[in-house]
């Protein structure tokens, strides 16, 4: 009989009851560290007490209103980013996927309000993750999400990740726009590499095309600045984001410049949900902790420390991990025997960590951990690299 919940995914069979910062407790009172962050969602940890101050605030005032009213707090959030970012303008979303839909929408209607409608095609890489939706799949171009789906929406172009090459080859008259994550999260924790970025931005300079970006796994401070690009110190024209800047509620937005954003008048994008008050509370609130002095230093403070105990831990184990790579935290090992293996070790030491795609274990802890939480995490992940090693001694022993 099926699931009431529909089966699309395997489940890990815990539940838990309550979270604290970087760890998750279950019913029975055993304690995880959480380094999945419900992927890179999580930036502040599990129950912040600034962030549920804002939503039981909120809750007592106004939960929902129509976007056909003035929203106070979706026009906070706005002005901050318009301050904090290379945007004029937003749209705001529940979601990653519906980000990327605004943004493809108006990257499409751009060329449309400049009487070039034609131009509707975008470039995009390989390894590349978009969301769900009938779009954004056609847009990520994983075989895997496609298939069975019926027929993939037309105007998607996609090529090698980090080949300049191949984009200048893909671009013809009817392209408009180049979508691409400065660091892939499901492709493998890949980083496109900022002289890369900077090539592509120069190339849609030339060529009067957008430059879109999604950082919608790697903004929001996770690589140590605010949005990963600001790294290859370019701007794109339009950008999605969503996961950490909620911090555990559903909210997005598709942020652009006033003139990529010119063909999005009255009438022509909608959602009954997106930038809804509670949303927008905590929203604001995770705007107060990662905009606050300091904070982004401290992440890139945390990043050099937990990289360098994971550069031991290779060290350590190189019978089980290859490569330690990405961007701040932000982090993926590749590793020598299926990455599976390692996630269940990891679990067994009460360690959780989500996989990608190129046999990479991803470390996407909250942003705020600290010295204690480092520690945890090597002495867990040591552990579950000697459990590895200690079965796979014993796999050998078992065929000679
Ligand atoms: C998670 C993710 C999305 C999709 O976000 P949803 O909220 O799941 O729709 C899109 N792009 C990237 C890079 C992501 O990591």
């Amino acid at each position: 009989m099926i699931d009431p919940v529909l089966p699309t995914y395997n489940r890990v069979d815990l539940v838990f009851e309550r979270g604290e910062g970087a760890w998750l407790f279950t019913k029975d009172g055993q304690r995880y560290l959480d380094f999945t962050a419900g992927i890179a969602v999580n930036v502040l940890g599990h129950a912040h007490p600034h962030l549920v101050a804002a939503l039981t605030e909120q809750a007592g005032k106004v939960w929902h209103l129509s976007n056909v009213f003035r929203i106070e707090g979706a026009e906070k959030l706005a002005h901050r980013l318009v301050e904090a970012t290379f945007a004029d303008t937003m749209f705001f979303t529940n979601s990653g996927a519906e980000a990327l839909e605004c943004a493809i929408k108006m990257a499409r209607k751009y060329h449309y309000a400049n009487g070039a409608p034609e131009r509707s095609r975008i470039v995009t890489f390989e390894g590349a993750f978009h969301g769900r939706t009938l779009a954004t799949i056609a847009a990520g171009g994983n075989a895997k999400y496609l298939e069975g789906f019926g027929p993939a929406l037309e105007g998607f172009d996609q090529v090698p990740y980090g080949d300049l090459e191949a984009v200048k080859a893909a671009i013809g008259p009817e392209t408009g726009a180049i979508l691409i994550e400065p660091v892939q999260g499901e492709g493998g924790v890949r980083s496109a590499s900022w002289p890369f970025l900077r090539a592509l931005r120069a190339l849609c300079d030339e060529k009067g095309l957008l430059l879109v970006l999604d950082e919608v796994q790697c903004g929001v401070g996770r690589t140590g600045k605010f949005f990963a690009h600001e790294w290859a110190g370019i701007t794109p024209d339009i950008m999605a984001v969503a996961k950490g800047i909620g911090g555990g509620f559903p909210v997005g937005a598709c942020l652009a410049k006033e003139e990529a954003a010119k063909g999005m008048t009255a009438g022509t994008h909608g959602s009954t949900y997106g930038g809804n008050p509670l949303a927008m509370s905590v929203a604001n609130a995770v705007l107060d902790v990662v905009l606050a002095d300091g904070f982004l230093d401290q992440v890139q403070a945390t990043t050099t420390r937990l990289r360098q105990r994971l550069a031991e831990l290779k060290d350590r184990h190189p019978a089980v991990i290859a490569e330690v790579r990405g961007e701040g935290l932000l982090i993926g090992l590749r590793t020598l025997v299926p990455n599976g293996d390692l996630i269940a070790a990891m679990r067994a030491e009460h360690m959780l960590a989500p996989a990608a795609a190129e046999n990479v274990v991803r470390l996407l802890p909250p942003l705020n951990i600290g010295e204690a939480e480092i520690d945890a995490a090597f002495t867990k992940l040591d552990a579950a690299c000697a459990r590895i090693e200690t079965s796979l001694a014993a796999s050998t022993g078992a065929a000679a």
